[in-house]
């Protein structure tokens, strides 16, 4: 059903004149290249004109029955495929502006009053509805699509015919395909004035209130004998009440509380009641974001155009795929009406959308139990009754699945960070995350690590300064420097492109690696130690919007005297962080072959003569002649060769 919510279509409005002269039924519809096969006309039960057409007829009262039971059955079923067809003959008939043939109209329950204009060109021969609709009610069948491989008789179809082909019973039009007869059939009609060409724009109806306490209320009052009065400007906002009884009854509790429900009519003075649905919260969320950025404004509706020209829009929306379409539909849509408002001035309200995974993890069953929490199953057995526990499906966390991992337990055992650590480093965000017992200890062992290495260097590096950036070093000194800024560059990328804390994370923990697989320098040795003194404080910065309560505390003794949140993020510089030697592809025609690192800065013809000379590619171009070698910058050597 969600599909149907928003869209756009392409098509064709319709007049199909009236056979007494009287008005004609509008139409829209995309397929106008089956005008020719329109032979009946089927109009949405609710539609006014229903009851219009069946004004003084015969089966006036036969139709009234009809509508109001139609009325009553679910929209969504109704035009489900199958669902029984019903209809009812309205004695009255419309034109084919293209045939001049008489349609019959009927009232039908399939058609929709709020799809198109509620009205429905019928095409029995290729719309299945349609088809089944008019064998019930015995309605003309004309095919206007033949397909190329067979013939199609109406006399013997047992189902409509949805597929392309080309065009008959269509006069000019005939012998077309029928995909592109669009256009002509468009212009044609153009011409003819009887139709024009228009785009339709879906969007379903947004039911906003509903029966419960939380929501901002509704400020209307029902009043007996002046229906629903809104609340006056000045006794706005109505303000929800805080003694309400929740109960696990349904509907809304404020109904029963008579100080709020009870009201008097603004209108006539009469005793009325105040409207105790709420709004959906998605109506206050589609616009929060306006007015955080002016929450002092106290003008209505509270937003202040200078603030949101400086802030608007927002740069990164993140949430889950349960917001693709309803929230960020929504939102769009309020943002649209307040730019045509004047009241802000962009035309979208996100520039950037991330929708993140969901966390899943692995369920658990006992036979006689059912699903049971993981602190249930303790190594392998149901807690009640001993039975071997069944591993299931891994699933989104729910508590209805029992799949869940309580926090406050990990925050106990591990701590904050690990949980948030894990989290990150499980998966790229917008993939879904797996749980995973082994993946939480390795993530709290990396931490452990991190700590014991600072531990370790402190009493060294506390008085030392990080290196000046041109200071020359050689050897594992350089590498790990070099190290560094890599992992800064990749880290800052990772992150500010494309929040993959994941892989930033990694790239951390290579570099820590690094630092504990270098030789300890001496004590005397200032510059190995300006060296890991970077290094390391390069790892807690970075580290910081991940684990910031290990990163404030190791930034704390490593001498700092202010918080690791206010401090600057790294920067890294380009010629340190550039390899010395890269590592190039050689292929032969297009196919990898073999690799060979290179001097960055190497001269072009040297390297295609190393590439040349690889022993690999020297062993497979024995008995081939080279016919051109290719060099890809820093990248790949291309060895063409005759076939
Ligand atoms: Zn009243
Ligand atoms: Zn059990």
């Amino acid at each position: 059903m969600q599909k149907n919510w928003i869209g756009k279509s392409y098509g064709c409005e319709v007049d199909f004149p009236m056979a007494d002269g009287n008005g004609a039924i509008k139409v829209f519809t995309t397929r106008q290249d089956t005008l020719f096969g329109a032979t009946f006309m089927l109009v949405a039960a609710e539609h006014p004109l229903v009851m219009e057409l069946a004004k003084g007829k015969s089966s006036e009262k036969e139709v009234v029955q009809f509508v109001e039971k139609v009325k009553k059955q679910d929209k969504l079923m109704r035009t489900s495929e199958y669902y029984e067809k019903e209809g009812l003959f309205l004695e009255s008939y419309c034109k084919n502006p293209l045939t001049g043939k008489q349609m019959p109209i009927y009232a039908a329950n399939f058609v929709l009053a709020d799809y198109g204009t509620g009205c429905v060109m019928a095409v029995p021969t290729h719309d299945q509805r349609d088809f089944e609709f008019a064998k019930k009610f015995n309605l003309p069948l004309i095919v206007v699509i033949q397909p190329k491989n067979k013939k199609l008789d109406p006399a013997t179809m047992t189902e409509a015919y949805v597929d392309e082909g080309i065009l008959v019973n269509s006069g000019q039009f005939d012998g077309m395909e029928n995909t592109k007869v669009l256009d002509a059939i468009a212009d044609f009609l153009e011409a003819q004035g009887s139709g024009k060409r228009t785009i339709q724009y879906r969007l379903r109806d947004w039911g906003i209130s509903r029966q419960r306490y939380w929501g901002a209320p509704i400020p209307m009052i029902n009043c007996d004998k002046c229906g629903i009065v809104p609340v006056p400007e000045k006794d706005l906002p109505v303000i929800l009440p805080e003694n309400v009884k929740l109960s696990s009854e349904g509907g809304s509790p404020l109904a029963a509380l008579k100080e709020f429900a009870e009201t008097k009519c603004p209108k006539c003075g009469g005793m009325a009641k105040r409207e105790t649905d709420t709004m959906d919260t998605f109506v206050e969320s589609s616009w929060y974001f306006d007015r955080f950025c002016c929450p002092d404004f106290d003008n209505k509706p509270g937003l202040e155009r200078k603030k949101l020209d400086y802030w608007m829009p927002v740069d990164q929306y993140i949430g889950g795929v349960e917001h693709a379409i309803l929230h960020l539909l929504y939102a769009r849509f309020y943002t649209k009406m307040l730019r045509d408002f004047g009241v802000i001035g962009v035309d979208e309200p996100f520039t950037n959308l991330l929708t993140q995974g969901m966390v899943c993890k692995e369920t658990m069953k006992c036979s006689e139990h059912g699903y049971l929490f993981p602190e249930q199953a303790a190594e392998g057995k149901c807690h009640l009754c001993q039975k071997e526990v069944i591993i299931g499906k891994t699933e989104k966390m729910s508590k209805s699945l029992k799949n869940v991992i309580d926090p406050d337990y990990l925050i106990q055992t591990y701590g904050a960070d690990t949980a948030r650590i894990f989290c990150l480093f499980a998966a790229p965000p917008e993939k879904d995350l797996e749980w995973s017992d082994q993946g939480v200890e390795g993530s709290f062992r990396f931490l452990n690590r991190l700590w014991r290495i600072f531990t370790e260097y402190l009493e060294d590096i506390k008085k030392i300064t990080t290196p000046a950036a041109n200071m020359t070093l050689e050897g594992e000194w350089k590498n790990i420097r070099r190290k560094t800024h890599q992992t800064i560059r990749k880290v800052t990328v990772d992150i500010e492109d494309r929040f993959h804390f994941n892989t930033a994370i990694s790239a951390v923990m290579e570099l820590v690696n690094a630092i504990y697989l270098v030789e300890r320098p001496a004590k005397e040795d200032a510059e190995a130690l300006s060296v890991i003194r970077e290094a390391l404080e390069a790892a807690v910065v970075l580290l910081a919007p991940i684990v910031p309560h290990i990163a404030e505390e190791l930034w704390q003794i490593l001498g700092h005297k202010t918080a690791v949140c206010d401090a600057s993020w790294p920067e890294f510089n380009e010629a340190i962080a550039s390899e010395e030697e890269i590592t190039i592809v050689i292929q032969i025609n297009g196919k990898l072959r073999s690799r060979m690192t290179v001097p960055v800065g190497e001269n072009t013809e040297k390297i295609k003569a190393d590439a040349l000379a690889d022993v690999k590619i020297k062993a497979l171009l024995e008995d081939v002649s080279v016919k051109k070698v290719i060099y890809v910058p820093n990248k790949l050597v291309n060895i063409v060769v005759a076939q």
